[in-house]
């Protein structure tokens, strides 16, 4: 039986489940979703109040998180409890974050440097994924409390710079907020859906994504072709931001107004004077004059002043496009659109020294607040299947790869990556006058195959005679935009090829995806143990093989007492080889390589002397 809804918030009959868009900022959060009637992504908002939720956590004495603008009121009076930028902390050490250590008003914990790092308030730890997931959990009540309905789904973004760690933090912190978070897309990818870029088909354009937020800057230079958005650089500066240009309007008017250090002690003043430059700073954007009263003394600031002292903080973003430029190869000209985003590029400077900078018009329609919001809007619309006509941007579940020596598992498409999607690499025989190759195909994220799941076999056989290590067959991967998986063998040398289709996510529930997942993670450490052993058993039986084979042919220019250490350190490797440790097998792999070089290389003295016989000088 199907399931049917009604939104009691519009009162229309709402056939799918509802999946969000959530764009979870170091500054501001909030949730968008396409709107029923008009199909027009919307970002959800209480009536007159602000979308953006400040992503801030405040834990008061009874140890409630309480999340957003409430939040927000307590940062500067108790920074001990007020958690603020805990993006920055998401799947991050210590170590990664000492060097800032300082920016972080509130206790973050040193003890261990190497684990992922916590925070205390009181005598309570909080990792970033749980704070993270304490300002998800508020969007979706929020989400809820405007819909009436239950809010499960979402697409979540992150920074193109994240990495796989962070992006899996993402995720838990959903799950823990009790959201299934369907895909996680980047920042850049749904600012430009927003647009509408990427959602023709055979479109393809290079573009520029030009992000600047409360407290971090980047930008990132995208690829689309097709539907399909590829990250071809990202630079940027992770301390620079509005923030900056508070901070510098506050040190004008402390210098201009001679603020006393007293007056500043007082923590609601320096507070206060905080958010009048804030407030200048978004007149400014609109006005050329900027007037308040504080603690009983005038404060004004011009325009003009602000842009001066702003000038050499917009100057460091523009030096980052540079970088990022000369990261894709490309040049000015190149970049086909610039897409601007974040509250920051509202400021008029910013947008017109991009512009000319990049000599074409920006865009800067949508509000830049809210635009990576209603981008994961419309990915999650897709998701949904109600815009049929474009392309799914799709990624790999899993990791697919092929069984190499020992067992082990040889990615070739990793866990995440785009589809469609292609790759390729050689592989060798291992045997002298080897005919054929086995090719094993796996999904799984586990290092030995037997762990993962064999999707599919086949051989490629008539392979003509060759000495081991000399065929090359280039194994490649295909996955074609309905995830179906084709893979291809070919020896270069002679050229026979054999091929095999498969669907990589068939028979496979979320259920048994995640599982798999979660047992890599938790089987990574044993995993990783098994790979070094099977990798030296592997190199060990490897030089037995060469040193035999170059005993039988060599016999004559090794002697009696060569031959005797030689003998003796095959069969101390060959031992080794039947035991678990890895070190052992190592060294005497070693021993038995210091012993067979010198005889190598003199065989290759005399092959270069009977050469040079030959050539009479
Ligand atoms: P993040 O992506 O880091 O969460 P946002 O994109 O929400 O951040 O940007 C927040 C920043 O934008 C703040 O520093 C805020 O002061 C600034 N901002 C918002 N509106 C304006 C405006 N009208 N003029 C200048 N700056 C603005
Ligand atoms: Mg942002």
């Amino acid at each position: 039986m199907a399931k049917i809804a009604i939104n009691i918030a519009t009162g229309s009959l709402q056939k799918e489940e509802i999946i969000v868009g959530i764009d979870l900022g170091t500054t501001n959060s909030l949730i968008a979703m396409i709107h029923p009637e008009s199909k027009q992504p919307i970002a959800l908002k209480e009536h007159d109040s602000s979308s953006l939720v400040p992503s801030i956590v405040y834990f008061d004495e009874m140890g409630n998180a309480i999340v957003g603008e409430e939040a927000r009121k307590h940062l500067e009076t108790e920074p001990q409890r007020t958690i603020f930028s805990a993006k920055r902390l998401m799947g991050k050490s210590y170590n990664d974050i000492k060097d800032r250590a300082n920016f972080f008003a509130y206790k973050v914990i040193d003890d261990d440097t190497e684990s992922l790092v916590k925070v205390q308030v009181d005598n309570k730890f909080y990792s970033p994924v749980e704070l993270s997931s304490f300002i998800l959990k508020e969007l979706k009540n929020r989400a809820e409390h405007i819909l009436k309905t239950p809010v499960t789904k979402a697409v979540v973004t992150v920074p193109a710079y994240f990495n796989d760690t962070q992006r899996q933090a993402t995720r838990d912190a959903g799950k823990l907020a009790g959201l299934d978070i369907l895909r996680i897309i980047n920042e850049p990818t749904a600012a430009s859906l927003a647009y509408g870029l990427g959602l023709k088909k055979g479109e393809n354009t290079t573009i520029a994504v030009y992000d600047l937020g409360g407290g971090t800057f980047d930008v990132s230079i995208l690829q689309i072709t097709d539907g399909i958005f590829e990250v071809l650089s990202t630079n940027g500066d992770t301390y620079l931001g509005g923030d900056d240009f508070d901070h510098a309007i506050v040190e004008y008017w402390l210098k201009e107004w001679e603020i006393t250090e007293e007056e500043l002690q007082h923590n609601k003043l320096a507070q206060g004077l905080r958010l009048k430059a804030e407030e200048a700073k978004k007149a400014l954007s609109f006005n050329d004059l900027y007037e308040t009263e504080w603690n009983g003394d005038k404060l004004s600031i011009t325009k003009a002043v602000f842009e001066s002292l702003i000038q050499p903080l917009v100057d460091k973003t523009i030096q980052c496009c540079k970088n990022a430029l000369k990261d894709a190869d490309l040049t000015i000209k190149d970049i086909e659109n610039i897409v601007m985003v974040g509250g920051s590029t509202r400021v008029p400077l910013v947008k017109e020294t991009i512009s000319t900078f990049f000599n074409r018009p920006v865009f800067d329609k949508v509000n830049p607040d809210e635009v990576v919001a209603l981008g994961a809007a419309i990915q999650a619309d897709v998701l949904a299947g109600n815009n049929k006509d474009v392309l799914l941007l799709d990624v790999t579940p899993l990791s697919l790869g092929i069984e190499t020596m020992g067992g082990l598992m040889d990615v070739l498409i990793p866990r995440n990556a785009k589809i469609p999607n292609k790759a390729g690499r050689q592989y060798t025989t291992h045997i002298d006058g080897q005919s054929g190759m086995r090719i094993s195909v796996y999904q799984g994220e586990r290092d030995m195959v037997k762990d993962n799941r064999k999707l599919a076999e086949f051989n490629l056989s008539g392979i003509p005679g060759m000495p081991a290590g000399f065929p090359k067959v280039e194994v490649s991967f295909l996955i074609n935009a309905d995830g179906i998986l084709m893979v291809k063998a070919k020896e270069l040398r002679s050229g026979i090829e054999q091929s095999i289709e498969v669907k990589p996510q068939y028979g496979l529930t979320d259920a048994e995806l995640e599982q798999m997942l979660m047992d890599s993670i938790t089987y990574a450490k044993d995993d990783m143990k098994t790979r070094a052993l099977v990798e030296a058993r592997t190199e060990g039986e490897q030089i037995l093989g060469v040193t035999e084979k170059f005993l039988a042919k060599n016999a004559s220019l090794i002697s009696k007492e060569e031959l005797l250490t030689t003998a003796s350190a095959m069969q101390a490797l060959q031992m080794a080889l039947t035991m678990e440790d890895k070190d052992l097998i190592h060294q005497k792999t070693e021993e038995l390589n210091d012993i067979s070089r010198p005889f190598a290389e003199r065989v290759m003295d005399d092959a270069i002397a009977i050469a040079m016989k030959g050539y009479k000088i």
